[in-house]
This record gives structure tokens, sequence and C-alpha cells, in this order.
């Protein structure tokens, strides 16, 4: 019985940890690592165990970071089922085609550039490959326990972070020779999954536990305090009241599943408010349109006011003035457009997509605005924005930047410390944690309060293995029942 930490230790992306139980190998997350320029290289590597012996993936969430290498561990040999819960399962092919399909342009570009003497790239895998990785997810509905091997049976809990997040409860028990509970050892471990934050739109509130022999949990905003709520949006009132006096556009990067369909809702909730008749809308993502689409499928999901409003509005987004830019034309035509257009775009951390080209055409703009509503991670274009570089290069071009750029974390799909910690105690007796998917300053923060509370806190890193078995039993319900 065994955790061993391969992604998403000491850094943001690449989620991916492994248990071994009951003779069966199950992988949480197979993520992609995003950022920095080794990250192309890294994703390429084998990976640290045999695909082909993995029984199963439980995947938390249909995030890049976490599902992006599936298709990889598909081509490299797994066969077995993905689980993950019901609306997961819609977004992940939506998430995945677009993912081979910039890992094809990507390719195309290198081929293009490449010397004379070098071998052609191949793309990270192709829409075939995730062809296959589809026929192998399997959706659980959130909250049933489910047996997955003779031993290891998994329960999906809302993690409300974005629509079909999970925090995974994975049960596994041996000792016994058909796995049977009685007489076993048995150990309940939680992993958080990404947290959202609480009272967040559109989405219920983080599910709260009440026990484990061990949690892992992540830790991205694990030394940051959002500003309130309300504060944010009064601050996003304010800047777009700034940007309509200043007649340019507004630029906002936005992950396609989650981001994009929470901004959106806030600027619904807001129209009148914030006088946003005057303003035209543009959602130019297909993937972002099509995961709202999902979104709007899914009521059950949503908190009380979200139901209240897709009562009263047929499509999803709910906004009027809202256009939404499916082709590159589509696309193209919003480069002509100077003053009082507010664009969401991809990619999130506008490290690639068709966020890039309108960066490129507003960001020497005086008059114009940029809005950072998500994590950026270390080595991406959003970073430099973040850190207010001066000047960046786009497509190899340089460009100053004088459009004025906005972070509001307020607006991200993470939870803080505050949130963070106050998920983990909901548990009782404290359980051990291991801190993931955060850099090590956010995991160290977090580590120290957790520690404050009484809890063994550690930071993990790639490779660090758990003997669970060795672990005190403190859950009451460590067979899912
Ligand atoms: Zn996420």
């Amino acid at each position: 019985m065994q955790l061993e930490f391969f992604g998403a230790a000491g850094e943001v992306t690449g989620s991916c940890h492994i248990v071994r139980a009951a003779g069966r190998q199950v992988l949480l997350d197979c993520g992609m690592i995003q950022g920095g320029g080794d990250a192309p290289a890294r994703n390429r590597l084998p990976f640290p165990f045999d695909a082909a012996s993995i029984d199963a993936v439980v995947l938390s969430h249909a995030h890049v970071d976490h599902c992006g290498r599936l298709p990889l561990l598909v081509k490299r040999g797994f066969r077995g089922p993905i689980y993950t819960n019901t609306p997961c399962a819609d977004l992940v092919p939506i998430l995945l085609r677009d993912s081979a399909s910039l890992a094809l342009r990507e390719v195309e570009r290198a081929n293009r550039d490449r010397a004379a003497h070098e071998a052609p790239a191949e793309p990270l895998y192709d829409l075939e490959d995730v062809d296959a990785t589809l026929k192998q997810l399997v959706a659980i509905p959130y909250d049933t326990p489910r047996e997955l091997f003779p031993g290891i049976k998994v329960r999906v809990r809302d993690a409300g972070h974005i629509l079909g997040s999970s925090s995974v409860e994975l049960s596994v028990a041996e000792g016994h020779a058909d796995g049977a509970p009685s007489g076993a050892t048995s150990r309940k471990l939680v992993f958080s999954g990404d947290l959202g934050q609480y009272d967040t739109p559109i989405l219920q509130d983080p599910y709260r536990f009440e026990s484990a022999d061990l949690v892992l949990m992540e830790s991205t905003y694990g030394n940051r305090r959002h500003r309130e709520r309300e504060d944010t949006e009064r601050e996003l009132g304010a800047i777009l009241a700034q940007a309509a006096r200043d007649g340019g556009n507004v630029i906002v990067p936005a992950f396609a599943i989650g981001r994009s369909q929470e901004f959106l809702y806030l600027l619904a909730q807001h129209y009148g408010e914030w006088h946003l008749a005057r303003w035209k809308v543009f959602l130019d993502s297909p993937m972002a349109i099509a995961a709202s689409h999902v979104y709007w499928k899914h009521p059950d999901r949503f908190d009380e006011e979200a139901s209240r409003l897709r009562a009263s509005f047929r499509g999803m987004p709910p906004l009027p003035n809202l256009v939404l830019s499916e082709t590159p034309d589509d696309s193209r035509a919003i480069n002509n457009v100077r003053g009082g257009a507010i664009i969401i775009a991809g990619s999130g951390m506008a490290n690639g997509g068709r966020v890039l080209h309108h960066l490129k055409h507003n960001l020497a703009r005086p008059e114009c605005h940029v809005i950072i509503v998500g994590f950026q991670a270390p080595g991406t274009l959003g970073r430099q924005l973040v850190d207010r570089r001066p000047e960046v290069r786009i497509h190899g071009q340089r460009v100053p930047v004088a459009a004025q750029v906005h972070t509001l974390g307020g607006l991200s799909a993470h939870g803080d410390q505050e949130d963070l910690l106050r998920w983990y105690d909901s548990f009782a007796p404290r359980p051990p944690v291991y801190l993931v998917h955060g850099e090590i300053e956010a995991a160290e923060a977090l580590a120290i309060k957790l520690r404050e509370r009484g809890a063994t806190a550690t930071v993990s890193r790639p490779g660090l293995r758990i003997d669970l078995a060795g672990l005190p039993a403190l859950a009451r319900d460590s067979s899912l029942t």
C-alpha cells in the first residue's frame, strides 16, 4: 500500500500521483506540464512508470494540467478505465481535442523552422490518440462509492473549482486474500484536486469532508489572500468604467473551461449596474463556447443563484450583447475593432491561442486594459504581464506594454490560504497532509499554517513514497460504505 508523487510536486502543473494497493496501480490525474521553456521537453520524457502496467486512472477535473497527458499515457500502452465525474466526462473531449490540435500546430511551426539536417518533430499525441482515450472514459456520479477493483474503492465529491471538478476519496484495503475489508488493513486517502473559493459564482462550495487517514492537498495560493469577493467585483466594475472612459478595448486571457463562464456570468449579473450595454463582449474561443454549453447542461451542480438565473435565460452565457466567435475569420475580424470590445480569449496563461493576436494588437495602446483573472505559471506571457514587464515578445515580435494590466486574484478558480485552511479544518481528527500543486514558497507557507493547527504537513517532491499501511488509522469510514 503505497502512494508516490510524480508531478505537480513543488510546482503547480503536471498533476500526477500513483497509488499502489491490492496488487493494482491507480493513477490520480495525468496532467500536462505548463510554463517554462523546458515544459514541452519535459512532457515528452518517459513516464517514471510503465504506462501499460497502470490499471486505472481517476481524474479530478478537466483542466489540461490534470488531464492533458492522458492521450500520451494511452499512446504509450495504458488500456484501463479512466474514471471521472459525469460533467467532467462531458468536458474532457473538448479539452483533449483542442490540446491535440495545438500540439499539431506547434509541431508544424517547429518543422517549418527546422534546419535541413534535423529530423522532423512529431506531435506529443494526435486526434486518434485522443479518440482512443475518450473510449476509456467512465463517468461516475458524484457522492456514490464505486469499486474499481477488489480492495479499491473511489468516491468523487464536488471541489467547487470548475464545473465537473472533484476531490477524490480513495479507499484501499489489503491483507486478505480476496481484498475484502474484514481482517484487512484499510486506509482512506483524500486527494483535494483543485479547490475552488467558497461562495464562488455558479458553483457549489467544496465538499466538507469529515475524516481521512491521509490528505493530498493543492496549495496554488497557499501563501496568498484574495480580496473579498464584493471588493473584487467592485474593482472589476471600476476597471470597466475606466476602460469605457479611455475608449480602448479590454482583453481577458481566460481558461476556456471555468474562468470564461464565470467572467461572463459576472457581466450578466452586473449588466445594468456597470452599464455594459455600451460594450460588445466577444467570447473568442470555440473551446470556451463548447464548454459553456456543457455548463448549461448541468444545472444540478449550480448554486441557488445560478439556478435562478438559468431559469430566466435560454442560453449560456446569459448576456444580451455577447458575440460568439467560432471561426478564425470571426476572430480576425475583432482585430479591426479599436474600442468598445471586451475580448475573452484563451489560452488562460496567454502562452498560446487566439488571445496572443488580441494582445499583439492592443498591448501597445495606453487606452486598452488587460484583466488577468487566473493563475499564471512562471515563464508564461501572462506571468510577464502580471510582473509588469515593460516589453514582451509575441510570435517573435517585440511589443511594448502600454496598456493597463490589472490582476484580479479574487476571480481565481482556486481558493486562497483561508479557503484551503477552511477546507482542511473539516477533518477530525487531523490527518497528515501532503501538499502538491503549488510553487515551493506557496506550499511552504501553507505548511506552516497547517502545522500551527497541529497537523503534520509535508511539501511533497517528485519520487517521494509514502507507506499507507504504516499510517495511523484515523478515518471512520475507511471502506467508503
Ligand atoms: Zn484546475
